[in-house]
């Protein structure tokens, strides 16, 4: 719940809705039990014990990078689905990537997360879960996010929006606006609303194509909103906000990463205040498709910047675990079956 969900939820308890704002507060200083709030009464204390819960999930793996510091999680869901989050260190300092879904039903060919179609939606809770049983195993604390995990964020805009305002309430994580990243494969009626409600939170677009018959071919969403009106809308948003896009672009060998698609790339990009992201592939076996040696994914991004637009290498964390996107997910359900 946010803050004034929770005063509400007090309220209705017959407490005064100050008790939220207490609620709330001792939650995020990491409060598990209601029990445990010793500020409120007790017979509230044992209302809200009886009635509530603090933190849904339960941690089923954890690995562990030895070489960076990178931990993958496996979280089960009280109905018994999983979803995954990963940890990372920055130089910058600490940065989590959280699922908003469980499962996807974007249809993306080259991604873990849809092979099995959408569970469900998660709740803002449980999204906010995923920070919090970080935080508790790694002793530390996280101040940037990423909503790239598995799910489309724009496919459960109301539990996202939520989980933004209660991660950025000051009583509440505190994060800012401007440390959190939403990537979107191209809901594009969602980006205008997007940058009404968020206009501090840096938006990330999944583009991985320069053409639309290319990526109609790998994103099935292209094929209702096309690649033009996908990038007028993202010029349109940067225009309003102020603020540079990053487009996404996983390289796919043979499929998106010759020079011929940098140039339609540039040509497509050209005079958007943005970034590009260079992605080589994570190889998901059940896919088919085949990654480029990080040597090409620098020569891809040398031909885009030659024609002016900004771009970089993902720098790979955690090669030594279960690599990213649904992956560990998805391992667990194959050794399920
Ligand atoms: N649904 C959202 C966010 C989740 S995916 C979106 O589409 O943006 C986060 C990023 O990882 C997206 O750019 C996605 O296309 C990319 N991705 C998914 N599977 C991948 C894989 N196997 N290798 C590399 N990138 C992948």
């Amino acid at each position: 719940m946010t803050q004034p969900e929770l005063k509400e939820y007090l309220k209705s308890l017959g407490a005064p809705a100050f008790r939220g704002a207490q609620v709330f507060e001792w939650i995020y200083k990491g409060k598990t039990d209601f029990r445990d709030i010793t500020v409120l009464p007790e017979v509230l204390r044992e209302k809200l014990a009886e009635n509530a819960a603090i933190g849904t999930l339960k941690t089923l793996v954890v690995q562990k990078s030895r070489t960076d510091g990178t931990r993958k999680y496996l979280f089960e869901l009280a109905d018994g689905n999983t979803i995954e989050s990963v940890f990372m260190k920055y130089k910058f300092g600490n940065s989590i990537c959280v699922s908003s879904q469980a499962g996807c039903r974007m249809g993306c060919a080259f991604c873990a997360s849809t092979r099995n179609g959408l569970a469900r939606d998660l709740t803002a809770g449980e999204i906010v879960s995923q920070i919090l049983e970080a935080e508790a195993d790694t002793g530390e604390r996280i101040g940037h996010i990423v909503i790239m995990g598995s799910g489309e964020p724009f496919d459960n805009y109301e539990n996202v929006s939520r989980f933004l305002r209660i991660v950025n309430d000051p009583k509440g994580l505190n994060i800012g606006m401007r440390n959190i990243t939403v990537s979107t494969c191209g809901l594009v009626p969602m980006i205008p609303r997007f940058a009404e409600d968020f206009g501090q939170v840096n938006l990330a677009i999944s583009l991985h194509a320069p053409n639309d018959e290319i990526r109609s071919s790998m994103m099935p969403v292209n094929r209702k909103w096309g690649i033009r009106e996908l990038v007028e809308t993202c010029r349109a948003y940067a225009e309003k906000t102020g603020r540079r896009v990053t487009f996404e672009y996983t390289l796919v060998s043979g499929v998106n990463d010759s020079d011929a698609h940098a140039a339609e790339l540039a040509a497509l990009l050209r005079g958007l205040l943005c970034h590009v992201n260079l992605i080589p592939l994570n190889k998901v076996s059940e896919t088919g498709l085949d990654t480029v040696p990080r040597a090409r994914a620098e020569e891809f991004r040398q031909l885009l910047e030659k024609r002016g637009i900004p771009a970089t290498v993902r720098r790979e964390l955690g090669a030594d675990i279960d690599a990213a996107c649904g992956q560990l997910r998805l391992n667990a359900a194959r050794k399920k079956a």
